[in-house]
C-alpha cells in the first residue's frame, strides 16, 4: 500500500479524505493534527462561544470514523519539517514518518499585529476550540472585553462574549465594519444594528499598545485615548500556515502555491485549504476549500481531470438577528458596473446589487439576507439577468412565496459551504432511501457547514423522499385518512368546532382513542377555546382532572406558581392530607407537592377543601414554571427569576398543548432550576434574558435551543408566548417541543415567531389571548362561571408592532 500522509486534521484536509474514500484507492492514510480534538466544524466556533452549541455538537468526524476507515490519527502531534528528498515528515520529537504522497492542509493562523503588550495575560485569538474554551472560561458578567477587529470573526467573537455577559467594545482600524465585504453605507447599517445589541463600536481607531502589568488592563490608541479592558480578543485577520511548504522547498507566496489540480512544485506533495495560494488568491472561507478537496481527491486517486478554478468570495455573518451577506465584487467604481439598491433606514434594510453586462457582479445585503441563495446562484452560474431586471431586488409575486424547489436546476448549489448541488441531494435520497435530514447530512454533508441551507434541504426531502418521516409521523389513525397537518388545516379553514363534526364530515363518524383526543385538541386551538367541548373525547387524565396511578388511586398536585407557596397553603395541604388519610405527600421535581394515593371519590372534596388551582400535573397542557430565587435572595442573581417565572405561569396556565409543557426561569447562567432542559426556559443574563426552547431531561436529554436574547423581562415573556402559541398551532398532537423544534429546525421557528412580521406576531399573541380568556381552572370550574382564571395578557403596544419586530431595536438577535 502507498503511504498517504496528511498534515492538518482540519476542515479541508478531512474533506479531502472523505472524497478519497469515495474513490478506489490504495493508500494507507496517516493524519497528523496539532490540535487535540478530532475533526470539527470550525465555522461553528462562534455558535459555541454564543452558547448555542456545545463542543460535541460541532464534531464532524468522530474517532470511530477514523477507525472504521483505517486511518491512523495522531492528535496533539505537530509536524515541524518535511524532508522532500527522502519523502518523510518529521514531528516535534524528531520522529520520521515516510510518505509516498503528502498533503499539506495546515490552514491558517490568526494574525497578531506586532503591538507592544500582545503577550500579556488575557489576550486571546479566536481560531480553535481551545481558544473558544479559554474565552468561555474567562468571560463573566460585566467583564470589560475588547475585540480588536471589526471583520466577520471579530463581530462574531464580540457577540459571543456579549451573550456570555461581558461588556464588549469592538475596536476597528477602518471607518467601516467588514470593509472587505461591505461599502460604507452597508457598514453603517451593520454598525447601528450591532450597537442595538449592546456592543459598543469604535471605528478608525489604531491600537498602539496594550496596557497593564502582566495582565491586560487596557488599550492605548494612536490618537492618545485609552480604553479599559480586562480581556482582549485579537481578530485582525488570518495568515496561511505555509512554513512547511517553505521547509519542503516548495514555491510559496503568501500561501503554498498550487495549480488547478492542487499540485505544488514537488511532484508528490500537494496542498489544500487555507494554507494554499491559487492564482495569487488566498482563502478564508470554506466553500472554495471544499471544491479544492474534491479536486485534490481526484488528482490523488488517479482521476486527475477536475480542476479548481477559484470561486466568487461570499461571506455571511452568523449573528442571530443580524442578517449580513456579501458576495462577489463590491467595487462599484469598476468600469461598466451599474448599481441597483434599496434602503429602508427604519427597518434597517440595505440591499445593493452590482450588475455588469447584465450579470450579477456583486451583492451586499444587510438586515434581510433571505435572498442570498438566489444571488449566489446568479453569481455562480453567471446568469443573464436581462429578462429579470424589474425583479432584481424583489422577486415577482409568484416566486415571492418561496423558492420553487421543483424548478430549481439539478446543477444549482444548495449547500454553499459543502458545495452540494440539488442533483447530488436528489440522487442520494433516491439511491440510499434517505428519509430524514440527519441521514441526508450524513450521506451528502449538505447542511453541515454554517447550516443556513437546512430549510432548503428539508424542502427537497419533503418533495423527493416518498417516505419523508415528517409525513409518516403525521398520519393519525384509520378513522380519518388525513395527516395531522391536513386535519389542522381542515379544522381551521372549515371552522369546525366539535370533534363529532370532524368525524362525521371527514371520518368514519365514530373515532377512536387515538384520534379523538387529538381532534379535541385541534378544535380547541383552532377556535381559540370557543369550541364545543366534548369531555369524553379528551385524554383519560383530562377527563378526571387527575393522574391515575398504578394501583388505581389518583394523585393531586395543586398549582404553586414558580414553585412558591405560603404557610397558609401548606397548612391547607397538611389538613387535607390528614383529613383524607392521604398515604403519601411527596415533593416533586417540579417544585410542587403531590398528594398520592387519593381515592377517586375523594377528589372533588379534596379540590374543594384545598381551594387551590389545579397544577394540571395530569394534563397534556401547561405544567409549571420551575424557578430559582434569582435576585430576590441569591447573591449571584442578575434577573428576578421568581417574578418572571410566576408571571409566565400565570400567562399560560390552564391552556391545553400538544403534549405537556414544562418551563423554567433562572436568575443567572448557573441555571439552578435547569431552565435549559425545559420546553421553554428563561435564562437571566446581565442586562438581558435568553429564551431557550425545546429542552428535555427525560428519557433523552436535550439542551434547549436559543430562541432569542432580549433586554427586558416583558420581551422575554412575550418571546415565550410567541413560541408557546406557535407550538400549540403547529405541532402534531403528542409531539413534545424538543421533537417539534428538531423537526422544524430552530431557524424556521425563530423566523416564524420572534423574527416574524409584526402582523404574524400580533396574530399569535391575539389568538393566545383569546384562548386564555376562554380558559378556566379544572378544579374550581364547578364553583365559578367560565372563564374563572382570567389573567390579563398585555397586548403588544402600537410602538412595538410598528418596530421591525425582527427586533431591530427591541430584541437582541
Ligand atoms: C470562529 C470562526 C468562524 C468562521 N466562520 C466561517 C463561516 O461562517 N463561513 C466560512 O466559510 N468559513 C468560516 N470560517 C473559516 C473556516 O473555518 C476555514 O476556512 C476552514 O476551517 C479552513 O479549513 P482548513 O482545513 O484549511 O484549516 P483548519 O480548519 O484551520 O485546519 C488546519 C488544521 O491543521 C493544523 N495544523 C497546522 N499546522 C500543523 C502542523 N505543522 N502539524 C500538524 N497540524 C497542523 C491546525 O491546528 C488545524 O487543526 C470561520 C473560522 C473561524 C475561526
Ligand atoms: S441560577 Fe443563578 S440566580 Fe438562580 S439560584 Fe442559581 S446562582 Fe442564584
Amino acid at each position: 500500500m502507498r503511504q498517504l500522509v496528511v498534515v492538518g486534521n482540519g476542515m479541508a484536509g478531512m474533506a479531502c479524505i472523505e472524497h478519497i474514500l469515495k474513490h478506489q484507492h490504495d493508500f494507507q492514510i496517516t493524519v497528523f493534527g496539532d490540535e487535540t480534538q478530532v475533526n470539527y466544524n470550525r465555522i461553528l466556533l462562534s455558535s459555541v462561544l454564543a452558547g448555542e452549541k456545545t463542543a460535541d455538537d460541532i464534531v464532524l468526524n468522530d474517532i470511530d470514523w477514523y477507525r472504521a476507515n483505517d486511518i491512523r490519527l495522531k492528535l496533539g502531534a505537530r509536524i515541524e519539517d518535511v524532508d522532500s528528498r527522502e519523502r518523510a515528515v518529521i514531528d516535534e520529537q524528531g520522529g520520521r514518518t515516510p510518505f509516498d504522497k503528502l498533503v499539506i492542509a495546515t490552514g491558517s493562523s490568526a494574525f497578531v499585529p506586532p503591538i507592544p503588550g500582545v503577550d500579556k495575560k488575557n489576550v486571546f485569538v479566536f481560531r480553535t476550540l481551545d481558544d473558544t474554551r479559554a474565552l468561555l472560561e474567562r468571560s463573566r458578567q460585566g467583564l470589560k472585553a475588547v475585540v480588536i477587529g471589526g471583520g466577520l470573526l471579530g463581530l462574531e467573537a464580540a457577540r459571543g462574549l456579549q451573550v456570555q455577559g461581558c461588556d464588549v467594545t469592538v475596536v476597528h482600524l477602518m471607518d467601516t465594519l467588514m470593509e472587505r465585504q461591505l461599502d460604507s453605507t452597508g457598514g453603517d447599517y451593520l454598525r447601528r444594528k450591532i450597537e442595538t445589541l449592546g456592543v459598543r463600536v469604535l471605528l478608525g481607531k489604531q491600537t498602539q499598545a496594550l496596557l497593564g502589568n502582566g495582565r491586560v488592563e487596557g488599550l492605548r490608541f494612536a490618537c492618545g485615548e485609552e480604553l479599559d479592558a480586562e480581556l482582549v480578543v485579537i481578530a485582525a485577520g488570518i495568515r496561511p500556515n505555509a512554513e512547511l511548504g517553505k521547509r519542503a522547498g516548495l514555491a510559496v507566496g503568501r500561501g503554498i502555491v498550487v495549480n488547478d489540480f492542487m499540485e505544488t512544485s514537488h511532484p508528490d506533495i500537494y496542498a489544500v485549504g487555507e494554507c494554499t495560494e491559487h492564482r495569487g488568491q488566498t482563502f478564508g472561507l470554506v466553500a472554495p476549500l471544499f471544491e479544492q478537496s474534491k479536486v485534490l481527491a481526484a488528482t490523488l486517486t488517479g482521476n486527475r481531470g477536475p480542476t479548481f478554478n477559484g470561486s466568487a468570495p461570499a461571506a455571511k455573518l452568523k449573528i442571530m438577528g443580524v442578517d449580513v451577506f456579501s458576495a462577489g465584487s463590491i467595487d462599484d467604481t469598476e468600469a461598466g458596473v451599474e448599481t441597483v439598491y434599496y434602503e429602508d433606514r427604519s427597518l434597517g434594510i440595505y440591499k445593493k446589487l452590482l450588475v455588469k453586462e447584465n450579470r450579477l457582479h456583486g451583492v451586499i445585503l444587510v438586515g434581510d439576507a433571505s435572498d442570498d441563495h438566489r444571488y449566489m446562484e446568479w453569481l455562480r452560474a453567471r446568469t443573464d439577468l436581462s429578462s429579470q431586471r424589474r425583479h432584481l431586488l424583489f422577486p415577482p409575486p409568484a416566486a415571492d412565496k418561496g423558492l420553487d424547489i421543483a424548478k430549481m436546476p439539478d446543477s444549482e448549489t444548495v449547500c454553499g459551504c459543502m458545495g452540494v448541488s440539488k442533483g447530488e441531494i436528489v440522487t442520494a435520497i433516491h439511491l440510499r432511501g434517505i428519509v430524514t435530514l440527519a441521514q441526508l447530512k450524513d450521506a451528502t454533508r449538505a447542511s453541515t457547514g454554517c447550516g443556513s441551507c437546512g430549510n432548503l434541504c428539508s424542502q427537497l426531502l419533503r418533495a423527493v423522499a416518498p417516505d419523508f418521516e415528517e409525513e409518516k409521523q403525521k398520519v393519525l389513525c384509520a378513522c380519518l385518512p388525513f395527516s395531522q397537518e391536513k386535519l389542522r388545516e381542515i379544522v381551521r379553514s372549515q371552522e369546525l368546532k366539535s370533534v363529532q363534526d370532524v368525524l362525521d364530515i371527514y371520518g368514519n363518524g365514530r373515532g377512536c382513542e387515538i384520534c379523538k383526543p387529538a381532534l379535541s385538541y385541534m378544535v380547541d386551538v383552532a377556535a381559540c377555546g370557543d369550541h364545543k367541548e366534548d369531555r369524553s373525547a379528551r385524554f383519560i387524565n383530562d377527563r378526571v382532572h387527575a393522574n391515575i396511578q398504578r394501583d388505581g388511586t389518583f394523585s393531586v398536585v395543586p398549582r404553586m406558581r414558580g414553585g412558591v407557596t405560603t404557610p397558609a397553603e401548606l397548612r391547607k395541604i397538611a389538613d387535607v392530607a390528614e383529613k383524607y388519610k392521604v398515604p403519601l405527600v411527596k415533593v416533586t421535581g417540579s417544585q410542587r407537592l403531590d398528594l398520592l394515593g387519593v381515592k377517586k371519590a375523594d377528589l372533588p372534596k379534596i379540590w374543594d377543601d384545598l381551594g387551590m388551582p389545579s397544577g394540571q400535573a395530569y394534563s397534556k397542557g401547561v405544567r409549571m414554571v420551575k424557578t430559582c430565587v434569582g435576585t430576590q435572595f441569591c447573591r449571584f442573581g442578575v434577573q428576578d427569576s421568581m417574578a418572571a417565572g410566576i408571571e409566565l405561569e400565570k400567562r399560560l396556565e390552564n391552556l391545553y398543548t400538544p403534549h405537556k409543557v414544562k418551563m423554567g426561569a433562572v436568575g443567572c447562567p448557573r441555571n439552578c432550576a435547569e431552565a435549559t432542559v425545559k420546553d421553554i426556559g428563561m435564562v437571566g443574563q446581565e442586562g438581558s434574558w435568553q429564551v431557550v426552547v425545546g429542552g428535555a431531561a427525560g428519557k433523552g436529554v436535550r439542551k434547549a435551543d436559543l430562541l432569542v436574547t432580549v433586554e427586558t423581562t416583558d420581551q422575554a415573556l412575550e418571546a415565550c408566548e410567541l413560541f408557546f402559541q406557535y407550538y400549540r398551532e403547529n405541532a402534531n398532537y403528542l409531539e413534545r417541543t424538543y421533537d417539534f423544534v428538531e423537526r422544524l429546525g430552530i431557524e424556521k421557528v425563530r423566523k416564524e415567531t420572534v423574527y416574524a412580521a409584526a402582523e404574524v406576531r400580533h396574530g399569535l399573541i391575539e389568538r393566545l389571548k383569546k384562548s386564555k380568556d376562554k380558559s378556566y381552572d379544572a378544579w374550581l370550574e364547578r364553583h365559578r362561571p367560565r372563564p374563572t382564571q382570567f389573567v390579563e395578557i398585555r397586548p403588544l403596544g402600537a410602538h412595538e408592532m410598528e418596530a421591525p419586530y425582527a427586533l431591530d431595536s427591541s430584541y437582541r438577535g
